[in-house]
């Protein structure tokens, strides 16, 4: 049997790490199964659903190398469909029109409410004579379709993939609307009507939908068709576990974290790893690694929380693992209006083992592409003697002295030569010179900087640094 799973996002906001998350079960596991993985947009909701929202999805699964085998469908575009399996269950009993005005559901309700009972439909319009629905139909009264739902049914069980066996009372249930007038279907049918459609033989979803699926698998016999096997994951809650991850705890917005410098194979790693333990406890691995191993009976019963720390280190691992002329080009890339892109190639081995995103790159590197601010309290930080500025021109002095061509293998030797003899300390002198070079107490390895910057613009700015002293 072909494996063929969806994912189906609603496009009601951008793609958050949530939906990224959602994608990423359903894909690996089409994958590890050579089968067919489908991307559907459930755009019912016509209110909250955008074209840029959809599209920001889209962008967005593919950027992370989530690409789908078949798709994007748009649910606005299938309503024929939908209002032929609707008509189809209405045919067959199994649905029927409902007349009830708002007014008279909420009154129902409030007795409902009033006498402790469970608040479903009463089914008033079950069996209403055909004369009187042909007769409200052609009149333009407000109706809605509902589902009539089995009465005999008893429990609907099912053997979720990642919580096992999962039953409920279908009585429990009511009979659902499924469609409205204008021809919109509700969620629960147009799920169903598109996982058949679609052949879908595996849900993996997130368990806010547990109890959406006793609706649906009735729906599937309504169709005389089994259900696909389900499986709900837990969703990720926020980093201090205050509840499902949301806007509160910071951006979970996936484009914040493209433009932020992360690497999508380093978010797909880390999503991964919150969802399901590989073999072996390893925390990298590649996709094709990921969508080897893979196993839903490894994914997590309980939900994981957001660990900011964790993507970051992540993503620092991705970024020491790659080649430099990879790094560079990805810099590259990220930076398309850096001021000196060429130079990238030669920063990059000083800052690859220092920085843990591609945005990191810019204030780290920044002095050596454009001139630094100095504050004297900074250098008076670091050597707190009165004589501060004589040490600073003798440091210039030394700089000015070093041979030419400019060569770091020298520059080092040269200094500590000169700590020795004014009686300094090395990590002194080094942090005066750095700060001299960079403005800053910390930087990139402090001679390969000077060897980028060259002699003249090195010595330039212990000048300029001598001149606020
Ligand atoms: N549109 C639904 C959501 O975004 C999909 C649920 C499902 O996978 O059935 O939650």
């Amino acid at each position: 049997m072909e494996i063929r799973t969806r994912m189906a996002p609603s496009p009601t906001g951008k793609l958050h790490l949530g939906t990224a998350y959602a994608a990423l079960w359903p894909y690996l596991f089409a994958k590890k199964n050579q089968g067919t993985f489908i991307l559907r947009i459930e755009d019912t909701d016509t209110e909250r659903s955008t074209k840029e929202f959809a599209e920001n999805i889209i962008d967005g699964l593919v950027w992370l190398g989530l690409k789908w085998d078949g798709g994007p469908f748009y649910q606005m575009e299938r309503l024929s469909l939908y209002k032929e399996k609707a008509e189809e269950l209405i045919k067959e009993n199994k649905a029927y029109y409902c007349f009830c005005s708002m007014r008279e559901l909420e009154e129902e309700r409030k007795k409902q409410a009033a006498a402790d009972q469970s608040q479903i439909y009463s089914g008033k319009c079950r069996n209403l004579p055909k004369e009187e629905i042909e007769q409200k139909l052609s009149s333009g009264v407000d109706f809605v379709i509902r589902f009539k739902l089995p009465v005999e049914r008893g429990k609907v069980k099912f053997s979720d993939l990642i919580h096992g066996e999962i039953e409920f009372d279908s009585q429990l249930l009511g009979d659902m609307v499924i469609m409205r007038k204008n021809g919109i279907p509700l969620y629960n049918f147009v799920v169903v009507v598109d996982d058949l459609d679609m052949k879908i033989t595996h849900v993996l979803r997130g368990d806010d939908h547990i109890s959406n699926t006793p609706r649906q698998i009735l729906l599937f016999e309504a169709f005389n068709t089994p259900p696909p096997q389900y499986g709900h994951y837990p969703m990720i809650l926020n980093q201090d576990r205050s509840g499902k991850l949301s806007k509160r705890t910071g951006s979970t917005a996936l484009s914040d974290y493209r433009a932020d410098g992360f690497l999508p194979e380093a978010i797909i790693n880390y999503l991964a790893l919150l969802g399901w333990t590989p073999p072996g406890d390893r925390e990298i691995l590649s996709k094709e690694e990921l969508i080897q191993l893979f196993e839903i009976k490894n994914m997590n019963v309980g939900a994981a929380a957001w660990n900011q720390q964790k993507l970051d280190w992540i993503n620092g691992q991705y970024i020491r693992s790659m080649s430099d002329e990879e790094l560079t080009q990805r810099l590259q890339e990220f930076l398309p209006d850096h001021p000196i892109r060429e130079k990238i190639a030669e920063v990059v081995p000083l800052i690859k083992d220092r920085i843990k995103k591609l945005s990191d790159f810019v204030p780290l590197t920044n002095f050596l592409f454009t001139e630094p601010e100095y504050e004297k309290s900074v250098f008076q930080g670091i050597y707190k003697k009165e004589n501060l500025r004589q040490i600073m021109e003798k440091i210039v002095e030394v700089m000015e002295k070093l041979p030419r061509p400019w060569q770091k293998e020298v520059f080092e030797e040269a200094f500590r030569k000169f700590a020795e003899e004014e009686g300094l300390s090395v990590t002194e002198t080094f942090q005066l010179l750095r700060v001299g070079i960079s403005g800053q107490t910390v930087s990139p390895p402090l001679f390969e900087s000077m060897q980028i910057l060259g002699d003249q613009e090195s010595v330039a700015r212990l000048q300029k640094a001598l001149s606020i002293l």
